[in-house]
């Protein structure tokens, strides 16, 4: 057999990095397999917003970048088990497909009126209203807090291709060299890395996995490793992610519980991406935004802030007690929810990470409340578990 042969043999469809459409969504046709997701009681947010008249109404509709609906929605049908189960292409897609994302932001966003509403943006550290309780402290092992961005001059990365996300990545190499005092660091790209130094940064919780089933069916990781990287700042607490799901993930964390300092340098961080952004550019406005829906981020459920803190906290007793979907519970009724030990879709191995739910219609300092409100309970109920 020819070697031509035998590569061409070897590249198969990888489910983790290509963009794999729904057989009938593919030739953009109203997709079975969603029938039968509309059937079953747990349904992803898209398959209860979604119906046959949207579709018929919206199919052949495109954005200027090629969104489509197909696009929007492959995600969704092609993982039953999404939660959200849709995303956007670029800015356009929010209205173009209108009553989809309307339907999806508002059930995720519980309580949010796109019509009535606005939101608003406030990451004054002072204004924090809650403490985080002695006893809660000292079962935190580390804390991140973490923002999204997406910049108004390239369609989103679900929608991107190999040179958008290398100009964008470019352009980032520019803007990492403003940062002064504590955000000073060094920029690692994909395409360069070896695959030991990506795995210490992963096992440090710094850098992400890649390799989402869920964001792979909208095409966030085509073309990788392009485009893709991590800035770490020389103490490893400022960080950002390259062309994961957003252009821009920026990232405050350290070891310990002092939230407010983690928020600090949030906010700080931000502001000095933006300032770096607007000097290396020389333009006014860097990001995609609108007063409605905040920042505009791939992903519905990032709207708003982008804004997601979490503690890594230890809770064996409670873990015993309910496991993970019970703590989750008690979070979800706390406006904040559980994840794994190592990141969303994750298992718990021995830390469970709790973090704010909302991210669209309050400020920023609100949802740490959130979050610092959430912990001292789940902290307080581990406590009053007998040993
Ligand atoms: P994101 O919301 O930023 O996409 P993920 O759930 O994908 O977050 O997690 C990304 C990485 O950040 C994972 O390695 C996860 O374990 C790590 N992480 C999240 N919260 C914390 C925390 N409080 N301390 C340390 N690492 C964290
Ligand atoms: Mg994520």
């Amino acid at each position: 057999m020819s070697r031509r042969l035998l590569a061409a043999m070897a590249k198969v469809l990888d489910p983790y990095y290509d963009l794999i459409m729904d057989e009938d969504l593919a030739k953009n046709e109203w997709p079975k397999q969603l029938d039968e997701h509309q059937k079953q009681e747990k349904q992803s947010i898209m398959a209860q917003v979604m119906t046959r008249e949207m579709w018929d109404k919206f199919k052949d509709h495109k954005t200027k970048n090629g969104w489509t609906l197909a696009r929007a929605i492959n995600t969704g049908v092609t993982n039953p088990s999404s939660f959200l189960g849709c995303h956007a292409g670029d800015m356009e897609s929010y209205t173009e497909f209108g009553p989809l994302f309307k339907g999806a932001v508002e059930k995720y966003h519980v309580g949010y009126d796109m019509e009535t509403m606005k939101h608003v943006t406030d990451m004054d550290v002072n204004k924090i209203g809650t403490e985080l309780a002695d006893h809660a402290q000292k079962k935190i092992i580390s804390t991140r807090i973490r923002c999204a961005r997406n910049l108004s001059f390239f369609p989103l990365n679900t929608c991107g291709t190999k040179e958008t996300r290398e100009e964008i990545a470019e352009l980032m190499e520019g803007v990492f060299k403003t940062f002064t005092g504590d955000l000073a660091g060094k920029f690692y790209r994909h395409t360069t890395m070896s695959e030991d130094e990506i795995k210490e940064l992963v096992d440090k919780h710094f850098l992400f996995r890649g390799k989402d089933k869920m964001q792979a069916a909208s095409g966030y990781h085509a073309d990788w490793p392009h485009g893709r990287g991590i800035f770490v700042s020389n103490d490893e607490k400022f960080l950002m992610w390259l062309n994961e799901g957003d252009h821009l993930r920026i990232i405050s964390m350290e070891q310990g519980g002092d939230i407010p300092s983690v928020f600090d340098r949030l906010g700080r961080g931000a502001a000095a991406v933006e300032n770096g952004l607007k000097e290396v550019t020389k333009r006014d406005e860097v990001y995609m935004s609108s007063p409605v829906l905040g920042m505009i981020t791939c992903c519905p459920t990032n709207l708003g802030t982008g804004m997601r803190g979490s503690v890594h906290i230890i809770i064996p007793k409670l873990i015993k007690k309910i496991g993970f979907e019970g703590i989750d519970k008690v979070a979800r009724s706390m406006n904040c929810q559980a994840r794994g030990s190592t990141g969303e879709h994750s298992e718990v191995i021995d830390r469970v990470d709790i973090s704010n739910w909302r991210r669209l219609g309050y400020p920023e300092y609100n949802l740490v409340e959130d979050m610092i409100k959430c912990v001292n309970v789940i902290s307080q109920m581990e406590d009053e578990i007998e040993d």
